[in-house]
């Protein structure tokens, strides 16, 4: 009798052994899958944070992000999801009372109003619809109609619905103005083309977690000049994010608070990556992954969402009778594969593959062959294979360089 009740607890541990033996496989879009020498780098006893060591580690990463952000401008490191440089983008280059221009086109983008709101400045909203791209057009229009704005807030890659934003046409268009251009480049740095100082971008905000290869809790924010005379030009509210500050300790490379330096450490290890491979054979390969995957989606009878695909994740439309939430599950309980379905508007409309940072061709062939699977399961008509092979031939034709 106990040695019957042991037995079976044992097979209930077994069991439960072999459940943990599936991989976790993150698709998401932020946070994405870390690599193995980013995460032992982290596992390090933590050192002092004012140490000529820790010191060494900002100087070497700052240099790491200006080549992967292409510019010459300089870089703060803050302890803050990315969601933080974007605060201190806006905080500092607008004073109370004061005009930003925000490009509207889904839910990330709709945050730069969320902060301009807290900070009591005016945030004039230039909607576009969701999925489409911002038109350079409209916001030359809307900055003639609106000469006092100090800022343009924009996004490189949208993830809330997989949209690429024409950054360096717009950018053209807020560099013949007074105003000042930040770009939320969170999701897209390191995964979409961007060259911060060349298309004109005065505060380029970034977070640690999506194509940079870390875990969350660091985001990052670059400076022009022109920004900083905006920023000179009054005194932000922002204690904590407050610019000034940070130009004070950065003259010697260390930061007003507390860093995460055990993230710095690791960002130090996963920018050498990225400057390994070449940023632009990293783009050219975000590019590939990214055809492959909306090949192979398309393939599956499945719509994308958006008119202009970001590179860091595919988003494509539930088909009518499915449950996003059906595939979404089927997708982690069999294979372990996270994915995300649609924030707010498009709550169970679309499902978002995330493919950035630290994933490869084979990962996204392993992903669309999961989905077949998944979708045959869910009672959508799957011929197996399909979605594979279209990425394949993809794969298969010639590298593109950038
Ligand atoms: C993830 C993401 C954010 C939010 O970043 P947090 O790190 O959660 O603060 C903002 N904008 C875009 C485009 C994102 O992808």
């Amino acid at each position: 009798m106990t040695v019957g009740l042991r037995l079976s607890s044992l097979i209930v541990i077994l069991s439960k052994e072999a459940l943990s033996m599936q991989k976790p496989r993150l698709m998401t879009p932020g946070p994405a899958p870390v690599p193995e020498d980013v995460l032992l780098a982290m596992a390090q006893p933590v050192i002092h944070h004012r140490s000529a060591e820790a010191k060494q580690n900002i100087v070497e990463s700052v240099a790491g992000l200006k080549q992967v952000f292409k510019t010459e401008n300089e870089i703060f490191i803050l302890t803050a999801s990315g969601t933080g440089a974007m605060e201190a983008a806006a905080v500092n280059t607008v004073p109370k009372g004061g005009k930003a221009l925000v490009l509207n086109a889904g839910w990330f983008s709709a945050r730069w109003g969320k902060v301009c709101q807290a900070y009591g400045i005016e945030a004039v909203m230039l909607d576009t619809e969701w999925g489409q791209p911002v038109d350079p057009t409209r916001v030359a229009n809307a900055l003639s109609e609106h000469p006092d704005t100090a800022c343009v807030m924009g996004t490189l890659s949208e993830t809330s619905t997989g949209t690429g934003h024409p950054v360096e046409a717009i950018g053209k268009v807020v560099a013949k103005t007074d105003a000042v251009f930040a770009v939320d480049g969170i999701s897209g740095i390191g995964a979409m083309e961007c060259h911060t100082d060349a298309w004109g971008i005065d505060l380029l905000c970034v977070g640690s977690q999506k194509a940079l290869m870390l875990p969350p809790g660091l985001a990052f924010v670059s400076v022009s000049q022109k920004a900083w005379k905006k920023i000179d030009a009054f005194d932000s509210p922002s204690f904590y994010f407050n610019l000034k500050t940070a130009r004070k300790k950065m003259v010697e490379f260390d930061t007003p608070y507390t860093p995460a330096h055990t993230l710095i450490i690791g960002l130090k290890v996963a920018l050498n990556r990225i400057l390994a491979e070449g940023v632009e054979n990293v783009w050219a390969r975000h590019k590939r992954m990214s055809d492959a995957c909306q090949a192979g989606v398309q393939a599956l009878g499945l719509a994308l969402f958006s008119a202009r695909p970001a590179e860091g994740l595919t988003a494509f439309v539930v088909p009518e009778g499915v449950k996003d939430s059906a595939i979404r599950n089927k997708l982690q309980e069999k294979f372990g594969i996270y994915t995300v379905g649609g924030q707010d508007k498009l709550k169970g409309k679309i499902v978002r593959i995330g493919h950035m940072g630290y994933t490869d061709e084979l990962d996204v062939i392993s992903g669309l062959a999961a989905l077949e699977m998944v979708m045959a399961e869910v009672g959508y008509p799957v011929q197996p294979g399909i979605a594979v092979t279209a990425a394949q031939r993809v794969l298969l034709s010639p590298y593109k360089t950038i």
